[in-house]
């Protein structure tokens, strides 16, 4: 998903903020080795007065001079490296420290955004997608087979190559997830396997419960206070572009009729948009159905992959098994 403006501003932000901190951290340092240093000044002076002079002899194609004045370039750039040795210095002592070098703090290389710039969007999408503690537990790494018995491992193995398939044709196909089963048989830490390798790739993935889906469209519809609703609605691009909304735990919110037309309206925008989305769900199909709508239902069975997860409970058998890795 492109930045919205204001992401975009914040990341700009710091990069100015960064710019401007090496800047006076080195006019500090210069100032201390110039103090430390007198000579270095002179030289520094010879050294401005020759550029110029050499700039002036190239505008007037004076070939003899600018070999001359190359010459003594060179000279004064020898003492001065020579004087800085003396005091424990090199040449880079008189550059600016960047945090990342390879932009120079602008974010941009050749008009690429650099590395730093991708690394600082996954941090933003991190921050954003509410995720951030709770991905550096539960990951494909931290996933364990253990907790899954006989023909239940088995099944297990499918939905995480499904996983797995879903985000590897993540940019060339568009797919939705439904995954259903009862409590504690990993729907959340495999969604939340999706989401970290996802946003790995920069992609933007928002996680709501379905309670918090529900109760920031009913702030953002009905919000008390000019700012409030303002704020709840800037959340409206995210719920609607994001690369991947995971909606989890379908259900265990209250459902009105409110809620019923506000899902029509996310599953079905999303959609239209060709956005992917991953909805976890301790319901069966037909229990979605009765509270729903047929409508609802019929968009997800012809747009969703739905996958059933097996097993009972894993977090009972967590904590009867303290200090195994999580499910
Ligand atoms: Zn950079």
């Amino acid at each position: 998903m492109p930045l919205i403006n204001t992401q975009y501003d914040s990341i700009m932000r710091e990069y100015a903020r960064r710019q401007t901190r090496s800047r006076q951290e080195l006019e500090e340092r210069l100032a201390r080795i110039h103090e430390q240093i007198p000579e270095l000044s002179s030289l520094e002076e010879s050294m401005t007065g020759f550029q110029a002079e050499k700039v002036r002899a190239a505008v007037s194609q004076d070939r003899g001079r600018m070999a001359e004045l190359e010459e003594e370039i060179r000279r004064i750039s020898e003492q001065r490296t020579a004087l800085l040795a003396e005091h424990g210095l090199t040449l880079s002592d008189l550059e600016p420290v960047y945090t990342c070098p390879d932009c120079r703090d602008t974010g941009y290389i050749d008009g690429q955004k650099c590395h730093c710039f991708l690394q600082a969007e996954i941090d933003l999408l991190y921050h954003q997608s509410h995720l951030k503690e709770v991905l550096e537990k539960e990951n494909f790494n931290t996933f364990s087979y253990s907790w899954y018995e006989g023909e239940d491992r088995e099944l297990m193995r499918r939905n995480v190559m499904e996983a797995r398939m879903f985000i590897e044709n993540f940019d060339t196909s568009f797919q939705n997830l439904l995954l259903l089963g009862a409590v504690g048989t990993g729907k959340t830490f495999l969604s939340n396997c999706i989401a970290k390798e996802l946003m790995d790739t920069c992609h933007s993935v928002v996680y709501l419960t379905a309670f918090q889906l529900f109760d920031l469209l009913s702030r953002a519809a009905f919000g008390t206070g000019k700012n409030t609703q303002q704020n709840y609605q800037q959340t409206y691009p995210y719920i609607f572009d994001c690369d991947l909304l995971i909606i989890d735990d379908l259900g265990t919110e209250l459902p009105n009729s409110f809620t019923v037309s506000q899902f029509f309206l996310c599953v079905n925008e999303r959609i239209l948009r060709k956005k992917s989305t991953l909805i976890s769900s301790n319901l069966d199909m037909e229990a979605l159905r009765n509270i729903y709508s047929e409508r609802t239902l019929s968009r997800i069975i012809s747009c969703y992959t739905i996958r059933q997860l097996p097993g009972s409970d894993i977090r009972i058998k967590k904590k009867l098994k303290p200090g195994h890795a999580a499910p």
